[in-house]
Order: C-alpha cells, then sequence, then structure tokens
C-alpha cells in the first residue's frame, strides 16, 4: 500500500504525488532547456525571457514560497539526476566544508552580478555559456556529493538570496527531490523552519558568508541599479571595474548600517533586524526593476520588457512599487514567523547496520 504524504511529520509522498512533482518539474525543464536554447541561438528573445522575466519573478517567489522553486528549478533537477539514476558516489561534505561552499557562493554572488552591465544584460551567449558552466559544475558535484549538499546548498550563487528572502514562506511543500533524509547538510536550509542566513553558526565561514549577505545585499542591489549598461562601451579593464564601484560603495554602506544598527538593537532583535534588511534588498529590487520592465527606468532601454512610457502615467509604476515595499516589510517584518520549513524533511535514512 502507498504511504501517503503527512504534512506535520514529514513521510514518504505517495506515488501519485511524485508522478505530478516528476511532470511539473520535466515541465520546467522544457523550459529551462527552451530558454538556454533562444540564449544561445536567438540571443534578443534569450535575454528578455531570462533577465526580464524569469529573474525579475524570482525574488518574489523566494519570498513567498521558495520551497517551490526549490523542486522545480531547472538547474537543480539537472544536478540531481546523478542522484536519482543512482550514479552518484553519495560523499558526504563536512559542515567545515559546507561552510567554505556557502562563503564562496556569496562571493561569486558579488562577482558575477555587476558583470551582468558589463557582459549578460546584452549578450545572450554569453548568458547561456554561464548557465552551461554552472550546469556543467553542479552535475559533476552531483556526481560525487549527497542529494543537494554541495551544489543547491553549497556552491549555487542563487542560495544566498533564497535564504535572505526566504525566511517566512506561505507554507512548507513536500521535498520533491530527497527520496529520503541523509541529514547532507546541517542545517538543512530546505527543512528548517524559518532559516535566515545567520542561522548557521557552525563555522567562522558560515557566520562570514550569512553575515555578507544580509548586511550587504540591500546596499549592493541599490549601487547596482545605479550603473548602466554598457557592453557595448567596454573596452579595457577599467571599464570592467567601473561596474563594480557603485554596488561596492552601497555594500559598504550597508555593511556599516547593518553593524550600526546591530550594535544599537543587540544580539536579542538580530531576527528582527535580518528581517529589515531582507525586506529592504527585496523592496529596493523591485522599485528599481518595475519601472524599469515598463519603461520607465532611469536608464533608457535597460532592463526593459515592454514599453509603457507615455502610455500609462508615470505614477502607476510608482505606485506599484510602493505596493510591493508595503506587501514585503507587511511579510517579512510586521507578519510573525510562522515555523514553515521551505519543504518538509522526508523520512530519514535507516542506518544501515554493521
Ligand atoms: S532534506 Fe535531508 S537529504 Fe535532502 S538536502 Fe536536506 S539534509 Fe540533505
Amino acid at each position: 500500500m502507498p504511504t501517503t504524504f503527512n504534512l506535520k511529520s514529514g513521510a514518504d509522498l505517495s506515488p501519485r504525488s511524485i508522478l505530478i512533482w516528476r511532470i511539473i518539474q520535466i515541465v520546467v525543464w522544457l523550459i529551462g532547456a527552451t530558454i538556454l536554447t533562444c540564449l544561445l541561438f536567438f540571443p534578443k528573445i534569450g535575454v528578455l525571457l531570462f533577465w526580464n522575466i524569469l529573474i525579475p519573478i524570482a525574488p518574489f517567489l523566494f519570498v513567498v514560497a521558495v520551497g517551490v522553486w526549490r523542486n522545480v528549478c531547472p538547474l537543480a533537477t539537472t544536478n540531481l539526476l546523478p542522484r536519482h539514476l543512482g550514479l552518484s558516489q553519495r560523499k558526504k561534505l563536512t559542515i567545515k566544508q559546507v561552510g567554505i561552499l556557502n562563503l564562496i557562493a556569496v562571493v561569486a554572488l558579488y562577482i558575477i552580478v555587476p558583470l551582468r552591465h558589463a557582459i549578460f544584460n546584452n549578450n545572450g551567449i554569453a548568458t547561456g555559456i554561464m548557465l552551461i558552466i554552472m550546469a556543467v559544475i553542479g552535475v559533476s558535484l552531483g556526481f560525487i556529493y549527497e542529494w543537494k549538499s554541495a551544489w543547491c546548498s553549497g556552491l549555487c550563487p542563487v542560495h544566498p538570496v533564497e535564504k535572505l528572502y526566504g525566511a517566512n514562506v506561505l507554507m512548507s511543500m513536500p521535498n520533491a527531490n530527497c527520496d529520503n533524509c541523509q541529514n547532507c547538510v546541517i542545517p538543512c536550509p530546505d527543512s528548517t523552519p524559518n532559516l535566515t542566513p545567520t542561522s548557521a553558526t557552525k563555522t567562522i565561514y558560515h557566520r562570514i558568508s550569512g553575515w555578507l549577505v544580509v548586511a550587504g545585499l540591500p546596499g549592493f542591489i541599490w549601487g547596482w541599479f545605479n550603473v548602466p549598461d554598457n557592453a557595448n562601451s567596454i573596452t579595457s579593464i577599467n571599464d570592467i571595474v567601473a561596474v563594480y564601484i557603485n554596488p561596492l560603495i552601497g555594500f559598504g554602506l550597508s555593511i556599516i548600517a547593518y553593524w550600526f544598527f546591530g550594535k544599537i538593537v543587540g544580539a536579542d532583535y538580530e531576527k528582527r533586524l535580518t528581517s529589515i534588511f531582507a525586506a529592504a534588498g527585496v523592496s529596493m529590487y523591485y522599485y528599481y526593476r518595475i519601472p524599469s520592465l515598463l519603461g520607465f527606468g532611469k536608464f533608457n532601454q535597460d532592463g526593459l520588457l515592454v514599453n509603457l512610457n507615455g502610455v500609462i502615467p508615470e505614477w502607476v509604476p510608482q505606485a506599484l512599487t510602493l505596493l510591493t515595499t508595503i506587501f514585503f516589510f507587511s511579510w517579512l517584518v510586521v507578519r510573525k514567523p510562522n515555523q514553515a520549513s521551505w519543504v518538509i524533511r522526508p523520512r530519514f535514512a535507516e542506518k544501515k547496520s554493521a
């Protein structure tokens, strides 16, 4: 008799649930493959689909239901294939090694994102190659390490943002990836309720990576949106360095602000301060991104999805950014932590007897 899924304690998914999630994973994987194909062979369409549709949806999804993304991310589906097919060596990383991977992920995030202005935002082929490189690294790690430990919860540069924004999700999803829990990451970001980047304090690497993303990201986002896309005018290394200046200034100011307010409110209110910085970061993102998607951006056509400038009044995108800001602060700061993890931990694997 099939075991049914139990939302409270976590158990095996029923065969019907597994089938449904597998179908959704395949559909989303095919969408991802289509976007990748467009990036490589029809770069203009690919850039529009990837940078101006998929990526702008992601932060909202992370805030509300990051577990859905964790279940269907096409890169995760690819990387976990060796494990699902029984081809993974299933090695376990130590807590320190996961901490080091988390730190590398945060540094990679801060290095890659400014390069969007210099290369990726206007270059579909470069974006496609970057995604292929990430998939090759992820799959290679999937052949060696257990479940999500090395990539999805380790080296993936998107993972620090998932942890920052996904601290108070709507509800826990079933875990559509891990058949059973091998305790491969401690604490498991998928299975720990109301996890924040600063929750894991096991090693200095965990602490630094958590602090860098919580304290630095809101200012970094502000600085990033104050740099125009200049892929066509990159002629020297100085032009590349230039795209880092504003994000780094914002990052530094943000770190100072977090440290300052942290001193004032003390350790008891650190979680609250973290949620305020998370809300500030995601609100800042949409404060700039919604106008640029609709043709009201600071830098002409940068990040344009559909040009409604002259079609709708200017106050409409402004009102939308006000609404998103109110929403994110209500959701992340005012709303009580609801003890929901991103996904429900599956049944622990039975220990092999000696
Ligand atoms: S649920 Fe268990 S097996 Fe899956 S990623 Fe988390 S710790 Fe690893």
